[in-house]
């Protein structure tokens, strides 16, 4: 007896479903994906019960007729498409045809539209998969999809839908994206009744990250823009003190598509790679257009990854304007309070961990300007050990959806949106300020304190002659040329091992290029004719040498692509170890000679690794504290 059949339709597409239907979110997703295409200017989104209950999705796009309504819910249906050619330009955000059918399937969903030539609406409602009942109704023009009790008729499905609230916020992070994508698009997120979320439509990027992220965020941000061959770059990136503890601050749009891809990411990373400590990421939102056809969005059903025609060319577009965008924009931030929230990690700690006693956690190292800006500012002595009374950052991606709350920056009413073009005033200290200023002195010949205009600055010697120190030695790398080196009167010799001699022989130009003059010596042991000059800085030649053997050993083994970075870490510990220390007393012409050779660095105000260099204290904190105004 056979045992094959054909599944039936309805069998067949809530099957078929899951690929596209796996949560609420990807509900929300494909519907406002359509309300899109049709043109929509304005679209609201409802949901009760985390949009288990309900959701609905309604616009002001084209609508449709009643027969490509009718059509629309079947599968493959797609008004977007004819040919499997048509693929290589997709200029819509669906093309599959298959989103309304598989929601469908599994739920009970009512159509509710009207084009702008028709007379009265048409409704239809559908139960998995089922056309139940359909007619004309009153209608406004545009689209309303309704869809109710989610999964109803597939239990195993309903099984994996989590808390009410994980799934409004993932929905609720879903429509951030789209918010960040389309600017030119009002968008409303009522979540039981309840505004989170309205951004104003006005195709202003920035106001679209105001909706979404809130004043202090915006107010980091400052503009991208740059090309590359067909790729244009634009967006906002925000400067190093807006980074935030995740990579949920990242937002790629490629074609107004919300996209992923690793080039990017890492353009991103290596642009942010001096800015930024480790664990901070750089909250950006960048726009890429390129033409479709070097694109291929084809590539995952969740039309997430995208595969661009080369990635080194839009590495470098990316990371080329993140750098001048950055670079035009840097300074020493004002003060404030909260500049940089604590890390997320340490905020919201699992629910499970927290009521089994753990060791109490150790603070991610947070960034030393605030914390010393708070324990300066607030009005009780505070213990140095005491953990900053920093305010959780808003939290963008929980983990934990117990800890949730949906954003109240979101829910400003456009009327009181402030224009956000006024926000970007935060006066920045540039380095070439350094030279107006009058040097005090040392304070705990550590840091350098310099009075300028009403501020009192705080420069880390380390830090800042760790930095003056690299770049020269990264310039010298780059320019290939040899830089002024100090001959040794008498060479040194250092013993190596077999595999770091075979690195020495293959990596000689290396050596060459940074001022170490070596020759083999033996079998094991290395002469040092001569050592970069670093000014006057004392350059422990084995050191170096040894740390730039160890480090080239490991490229070996590495991909290519992080030879740089592995070069970099190099010049780092070389820069580092030969840099002033905290506790060396300095001179007060030294302390003139590091002021002037920081000033002209392109951004002398973080540390290889990311530290700040420099920070600022108002002339009125102090006087805060000593109760002169209040
Ligand atoms: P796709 O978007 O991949 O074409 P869908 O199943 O999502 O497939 O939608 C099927 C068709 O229904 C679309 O091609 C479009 O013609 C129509 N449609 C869906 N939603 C809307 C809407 N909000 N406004 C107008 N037309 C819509
Ligand atoms: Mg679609």
């Amino acid at each position: 007896m056979s045992q094959i059949h054909i599944l039936d339709q309805q069998t067949a597409n809530s099957i078929a479903a899951g690929e596209v239907v796996e949560r609420p979110a990807s509900v929300i997703k494909e519907l406002v994906e359509n309300s899109l295409d049709a043109g929509a200017t304005t679209i609201s989104v409802e949901i009760t019960g985390g949009g288990i209950l309900s959701m609905s999705v309604n616009d002001n796009g084209a609508g449709m007729d009643e027969t490509d309504a009718r059509i629309a819910c079947s599968r493959h249906a797609t008004s977007k498409i004819r040919t499997i050619g048509d693929l290589d330009a997709i200029g819509t955000l669906g093309f599959r045809g298959e989103a309304l059918a598989s929601i469908a399937a599994v739920s009970k969903l009512t159509l509710r539209t009207r084009q702008p030539e028709a007379a009265t609406g048409f409704e239809l409602r559908i139960a998995g998969g089922e056309v139940i009942d359909s007619g004309s109704v009153g209608s406004p023009v545009g689209t309303t999809i309704l869809v109710e009790q989610l999964f109803y008729n597939t239990p195993a499905r309903f099984k994996f839908l989590k808390k009410d609230s994980s799934e409004a916020a993932a929905i609720a992070e879903i429509m951030e994206r789209f918010v960040l994508a389309r600017p030119d698009v009002s968008f409303r997120l009522l979540n039981n009744k309840q505004e989170v979320l309205h951004s104003p439509g006005n195709n202003d990027l920035l106001s679209a990250i105001y909706a979404v992220y809130g004043r202090q965020q915006a107010g980091y941000c400052v503009p991208v823009s740059g090309s590359n061959g067909p790729v244009t770059v634009s967006g906002y990136t925000a400067r190093p003190e807006g980074a935030r503890g995740n990579r949920s601050g990242q937002t790629l749009l490629v074609n107004s598509r919300i996209i992923r891809s690793s080039a990017v990411t890492a353009a991103i990373n290596e642009a942010y790679k001096t800015r930024l400590m480790k664990g901070r990421f750089a909250f950006t939102v960048l726009r890429l257009d390129l033409p479709p056809e070097l694109v291929d969005v084809n590539v995952h059903p969740q039309k997430l990854e995208v595969r661009f025609w080369k990635d080194q060319e839009v590495f470098s577009a990316v990371y080329h304007a993140l750098v001048s965008a950055l670079n035009e924009n840097a300074g020493v931030p004002e003060f404030a309070e909260d500049a940089s929230p604590a890390p997320k990690s340490a905020t919201t700690p699992a629910p499970l961990q927290a009521s089994t006693p753990v060791p109490t956690p150790t603070p991610t190292t947070p960034a030393p300007a605030p914390v010393l800006a708070q324990v300066l500012a607030s009005t009780t002595p505070v213990p140095v050990s005491a953990p900053t009374s920093a305010p959780p950052p808003p939290s963008n991606k929980p983990g934990e959806f117990g800890s949730y709350t949906l954003k109240d920056s979101a829910a400003v009413p456009e009327s009181e949106m402030e224009p956000v073009a006024e926000m970007q005033h935060q006066s920045l200290l540039k380095a070439a300020d350094l030279s107006q200023g009058r040097i005090i002195g040392q304070l705990f010949t550590t840091y350098i304190l310099v009075e300028w205009q009403n501020e009192l600055l705080m420069i880390d010697q380390h830090a800042a002659h760790e930095k003056i120190l690299y770049e020269k030695l990264r310039a010298a790398l780059q320019a290939r040329q040899k830089p002024t080196v100090q001959l040794l009167l008498v060479p040194q010799t250092m013993t190596i091992t077999p595999a770091e001699k075979i690195i020495f022989e293959s990596e000689k130009e290396f050596f060459n290029s940074l001022g170490f003059e070596l020759e083999p010596f033996g079998s094991n042991s290395l002469l040092i004719r001569s050592l970069p000059e670093l000014d006057s800085a004392k350059i422990n030649a084995e050191a170096a040498v040894r740390t730039a053997l160890q480090n080239l050993q490991n490229v070996r083994r590495a991909a290519p692509e992080t030879i740089d970075s592995i070069i970099d870490e190099t010049l780092y510990q070389m820069a580092c170890k030969a840099a002033v220390k905290a506790h060396d007393k300095l001179a007060p012409v030294e302390i003139e000679r590091l002021l002037a050779d920081l000033a002209p660095l392109e951004n002398p105000y973080t540390c290889p690794h990311g530290r700040p260099v420099i920070i600022r204290m108002p002339r009125l904190e102090l006087e805060k504290k000593f109760k002169r105004v209040l």
